[in-house]
């Protein structure tokens, strides 16, 4: 038998259990055998039954003190019991509806059971425990238990027997890990990282074996991104030339990170390298991303050069058009901004400019993207908070120009894992520093009885002169509209009379407009809904709430709450919430008690999955089967290096060692509508 061998082979497969097994998408003997667990259960612990502990399955080794009796209860419903004793004491086993028990246990006979072991001496029971002789192997019982993800008809127990049976009949195939990467990276060969993955005789072993495989999964991965960067590279970009940055670094308001001009070299050196760049610079809210944006914009300048900035809405465009305008200015260079609302005039002029060459840089929405806008000579493309945008429009965008470098701005933050795959092909650069003097943002989690202390603190920051964003749940339906509409009205009406009170939703025509007066003060309290959640800057706001905060994501949460500690002054996020749920009062309370976006964005990860960020599924990636993305990013990096390492050797993977390789990444990609010639 080999990898190849359908499934219909193996003991116990007809074509209904086949269909089961299609329903998980294996129809091989190798699918099985690489359908790794999704966890474990340590069923090693073997206890006396009057040690047994209340709370946690255990393995009890007993004799069966009579044959299994039947009890038919009604029609849909059979138990039976039998007596069994250890040498501490006896137990009643109960088992529901497994008729077959009856004919499985002897009397008299020793057998391992393994379950929860409830009540005390006068009166203990165990309810539906697994077992087996104890002359078995163990196989579900004293050993550890691997469990995997399985479907209707088909439990994990059945699954683990259907692939430790085609782990025992098939010839496994070459390792496709060559030995000289085996041993650079310490790494277990193939035949004993699937054995003990599914029959692991330790954890320390289990790890060896995971490592392994996680490993060998990443490599293949990396490989495949790697190889379709390479073929990228193999076109030109717009050519530029080293320039020193001190000019640009002297226009600053302020002095740059050491981040920061570490992120703005890297991405100068993808500029001049005559290559076109494709680089995610990420970093966490408040990280400064903008002024890296600006040094590339700079770069292309000098080279005379136009960039495009996008911004997944007029309010983000409008401000960054805010800041960048003046700095680009004090260099000499010409910024315009480019709108949806632009009369048709000031469109003319700002088109003109860019046909022209005359502006450096344009700012503005998707609205870049329509077929009127021409550059004379285009060389950088930016787009801000990518996650707003779809892979397809990034892609016009780059097409507009002649393949120019492009150059995404993320803060969602992705975890470093994430990023790293689903920008497989982009080079990844971290901003991880944070401008000086930054405090980090007092954040609390109250209830509805705390809603008139809320109102005095908010009155005491507008007293102080700051400025307060309140934020409620974005909903596209009438009602929820409503709803922020009247918040806003009985905020202004019965709890801040004196005080002036805003509003802005999505579906407001003029949101630039309140955005902007709420920027330059005049609004102390702005009442909205998620439109302020990414990017906008308002140095002087200091309160960011949140009401109804259990309908945020946390890495959403973390985007509202970097809206505020943009300044020097203390600032704090107070989420509202009075549900009731103790894990989102859990998730909420993890929330508040740190401000690092990838731990939260990690944390996120772990409860969503890693569809909720971008849909990797859209970036025709392929499905992990072991890698753990919420972690493993060590591994993911030695992985890289050693795929980069074997692509530098053999950029074709045409040599016939590497040939299984190349295989292997076909395969891997198939789905994804790519190709490796
Ligand atoms: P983000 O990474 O969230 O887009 P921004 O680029 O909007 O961050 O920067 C956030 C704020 O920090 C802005 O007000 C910006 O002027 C300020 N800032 C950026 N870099 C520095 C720096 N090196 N020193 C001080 N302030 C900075
Ligand atoms: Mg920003």
């Amino acid at each position: 038998m080999t990898f190849d061998t359908d499934v219909r082979s193996l003991r116990g497969v007809g074509d209904a259990r086949a269909r089961q097994l299609e329903k998980l998408g294996l129809r091989t003997a190798g699918d099985l055998i690489q359908w790794y667990p999704r966890a474990y259960e340590d069923r090693r612990q073997i206890c006396l039954l009057k040690d047994a502990p209340a709370d946690m399955p255990v393995c009890i080794r007993a004799v069966t003190a009579g044959a299994p009796k039947a009890v038919h209860i009604r029609r849909g419903m059979d138990l039976c019991k039998v007596r069994i004793v250890d040498e501490s004491g006896g137990c009643e086993v109960t088992f529901f509806n497994q008729s077959y028990v009856r004919n499985a246990l002897k009397e008299n006979h020793t057998y391992i059971f393994f379950g929860r072991v409830e009540g005390s001496a006068g009166r203990r029971t165990m309810t539906n425990p697994v077992f087996e002789e104890e002359s078995a192997s163990g196989q579900v019982t004293r050993c550890i238990v691997p469990v995997y993800r399985c479907t209707a008809g088909l439990s994990s127990l059945q699954l683990g027997r259907l692939i430790r049976d085609a782990l025992d009949r098939v010839q496994l195939p070459p390792d496709p890990l060559p030995d000289r990467l085996r041993q650079k990276y310490r790494l277990a060969h193939n035949g004993f990282a699937l054995e003990t993955i599914h029959r692991p005789p330790s954890y320390e072993e289990l790890a060896t074996a995971r490592r392994r495989l996680i490993f060998e999964e990443l490599f293949f991965l990396s490989a495949g991104l790697s190889a379709l960067k390479r073929r990228r590279v193999l076109l030109p970009g717009p050519k530029m030339t080293e320039r020193d940055f001190a000019p640009f670094y002297d226009a600053l308001p302020f002095a740059p990170t050491g981040a920061q001009r570490r992120v703005i070299e890297q991405a100068a050196a993808d500029m001049v390298s005559g290559y076109p760049m494709n680089r995610l610079i990420q970093g966490d809210v408040g990280s400064g991303k903008t002024v890296a944006a600006a040094g590339c914009v700079w770069l292309a300048a000098q080279n005379g050069f136009q960039s495009a900035l996008m911004a997944p809405t007029e309010i983000l465009a409008r401000q960054h058009y805010e800041t960048l305008a003046p700095l680009l200015e004090k260099l000499g260079l010409r910024c315009v901004l480019l709108t949806g609302t632009l009369r048709a005039g000031e469109r003319r002029a700002v088109l003109e400019a860019l046909a022209l060459g005359d502006a450096a840089l344009v700012i503005g929405t998707h609205a870049l993207l329509t077929a009127d806008v021409t550059f004379r000579n285009p060389g950088l493309v930016i787009t801000d908070e990518q996650h707003r945008f779809g892979v397809a429009q990034r892609n016009t965008l780059a097409e507009k120009g002649v393949r120019p470098h492009v150059l995404v701005l993320s803060a969602t933050p992705i975890p470093r894992t994430l990023a790293l795959l689903l920008y497989g092909e982009l080079d990844v650069s971290i901003l991880d520093e944070l401008p000086p003097g930054r405090k980090p943002v007092a954040t609390y989690l109250v209830n509805e009885s705390k809603r008139q202390r809320l109102y005095g603190f908010a009155e005491k920051q507008m007293e102080a002169g700051r400025q307060v964003f309140v934020v409620c749940p974005a909903v596209e339906e009438s009602e929820d509209l409503k709803n922020v509409t009247d918040y806003a009205k009985t905020l202004q009406k019965q709890v801040f009379p004196h005080r002036r009170v805003a509003l802005l939703h999505g579906k407001m025509k003029d949101k630039g407009a309140v955005m902007a007066a709420f920027a330059a003060g005049e609004s102390d309290l702005l009442v909205c809904t998620t439109v302020v959640e990414v990017g906008v800057d308002v140095p002087n706001a200091s309160l960011m709430i949140v009401e109804n905060a259990e309908r945020f994501g946390l890495s959403q949460l973390h985007q509202l709450r970097g809206r505020v500690g943009r300044g020097t002054h203390e600032s704090y996020c107070v989420l509202v919430s009075d549900h009731g749920n103790p894990e989102t009062k859990a998730r909420l309370q993890a929330f508040c008690s740190t401000n690092d976006g990838f731990a939260i964005a990690e944390e996120d990860l772990k409860l969503r999955g890693p569809g909720d960020f971008f849909g990797s599924r859209q970036h025709g990636l392929p499905e992990l089967r072991i890698a753990d993305l919420a972690g493993d990013v060590r591994l993911l990096q030695e992985a890289r290096e050693a795929a980069e390492d074997l692509l530098a050797e053999d950029p074709t993977l045409s040599r016939p060692e590497n040939r299984h390789t190349k295989e292997r990444i076909e395969t891997l990609f198939r789905d994804s509508g790519e190709r490796f010639n």
